[in-house]
């Protein structure tokens, strides 16, 4: 008996096994993708900004100064003027105190979450949480109760049911494969009044939401404890954030496993990350082209026959049994479309979607050629 074997045969025989697809060409709207042309439609470069000319110049300037590789974790050599300079840069895009990166959005939420909570904690986490946030929950020793997708009266029921003295609310704001928005207001009301600390995964708003994409807090005017975020969606770089109040991120410094024990990002995608931040800044047309694009296609696909709302630019379209989904998707892309099919784990069992997202720089035509090509597989 081979257990790996074993293992990977019922992964296959249940149509989960995971293939990677390959791009030979920038992740613009149209790409490459093993060998063939296609409308990207998948992408979480939302804004368009990871092929953007000044960001790429901004980046090959920092390689002629610094050159690649960082050399070392930020707390031995690693730390460069620019790490020092993006953390800045976040924290006024982010109307916060301080802020710390990581190397990925996943470190900083694992990171993060260990850190603060012990065995001595509860988290209370959103069932449709991020892995990384699901994964931070389990390394920290604390008890993880997991309360109904955005349901407030579930979440204040299990708060007073255990009765915490210490504890943390976790939710993504933007969740990554409904592309819902959680109800963040009274969450951070029922964090207060029971004294708990809460935390807001911004990966998929930070550029996004808001009106001028800053993200959760700026779209509903409130203010989590902690934010965490990526620059590798909307911002088009790579690495993840956290911001909070300073003592926050001093204690973070001490004692963030994934930030101190690992090599800092590389000067490249900091600089690249920092001009981004900046083309945002200065040209809120992007921001508005992407919720133009992300209301046309919600229209488009009403007009075919979904009931589909979305303010996010992650649409999905629920296909169910996992097969179909694969097999939805290979056609798609035989038509020149790619919207990839999420199965199990990422959704539930028997839950497989299309997850359509859309970026700035689509144009209307491409969400027309896309409707079209959703249109002919008859889903409904
Ligand atoms: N949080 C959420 C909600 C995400 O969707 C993701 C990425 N899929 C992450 C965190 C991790 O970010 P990164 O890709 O930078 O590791």
């Amino acid at each position: 008996m081979n257990d790996i074997k074993d293992k990977l045969k019922l992964i296959k025989e249940n149509n989960l096994d995971r293939e990677m697809k390959y791009l030979s060409k920038p992740q613009d709207k149209f790409t490459t993708i093993d060998g063939k042309d296609a409308l990207l439609m998948s992408s979480n470069n939302y804004l368009g900004l990871c092929n953007n000319e000044e960001v790429k110049v901004a980046s090959i300037e920092a390689i002629n100064k610094y050159g690649l590789g960082s050399g070392g974790s930020r707390l031995t050599t690693g730390s460069y003027d620019l790490h020092k300079k993006l953390e800045e840069e976040i924290s006024k895009f982010k109307n916060v105190e301080a802020s710390l990166i990581f190397n990925t959005g996943y470190m900083a939420n694992v990171g993060v979450i260990s850190a603060i909570c012990d065995e001595n904690y509860y988290i209370f986490s959103d069932e449709l949480n991020h892995a990384s946030i699901i994964d931070g929950c389990r390394l920290s020793k604390a008890k993880a109760i997991v309360y109904k997708h955005n349901d407030v009266s579930d979440l204040e029921a299990k708060i007073r049911s255990n009765n915490p003295k210490f504890g943390m609310i976790v939710t993504d704001s933007v969740f990554s494969m409904d592309g819902d928005i959680a109800k963040l207001p009274e969450i951070i009301e029922i964090g207060k009044k029971y004294n708990l600390l809460t935390l807001v995964d911004d990966a998929h708003a930070t550029g996004v939401i808001g009106k001028t994409g800053r993200g959760s807090s700026e779209y509903f005017n409130c203010k989590p404890d902690i934010i965490i975020g990526t620059l590798s969606k909307a911002i088009g770089s790579e690495g993840g954030f956290v911001c909070a109040d300073k003592y926050i991120i001093d204690y973070l410094k001490n004692k963030a496993r994934s930030f101190i024990f690992s090599t800092s990002l590389s000067p490249a995608v900091i600089n690249g990350a920092i001009k981004s931040l900046n083309i945002i800044d200065t040209n809120p047309k992007l921001v508005e082209n992407l919720h133009k694009n992300i209301d046309y296609m919600c229209e488009g696909l009403k007009n075919i026959g979904f009931n589909i709302n979305s303010e996010s630019p992650i649409i999905p379209i629920l296909i169910g049994k996992e097969e179909l989904a694969l097999e939805f998707s290979k056609i798609l892309l035989g038509e020149g479309v790619y919207i990839p099919a999420i199965r199990y784990p990422t959704v539930k069992r028997g839950e497989a979607i299309l997850r359509v997202t859309i970026m700035a720089t689509h144009d209307f035509k491409d969400l027309d050629f896309a409707l079209d090509k959703i249109k002919i597989l008859n889903i409904n």
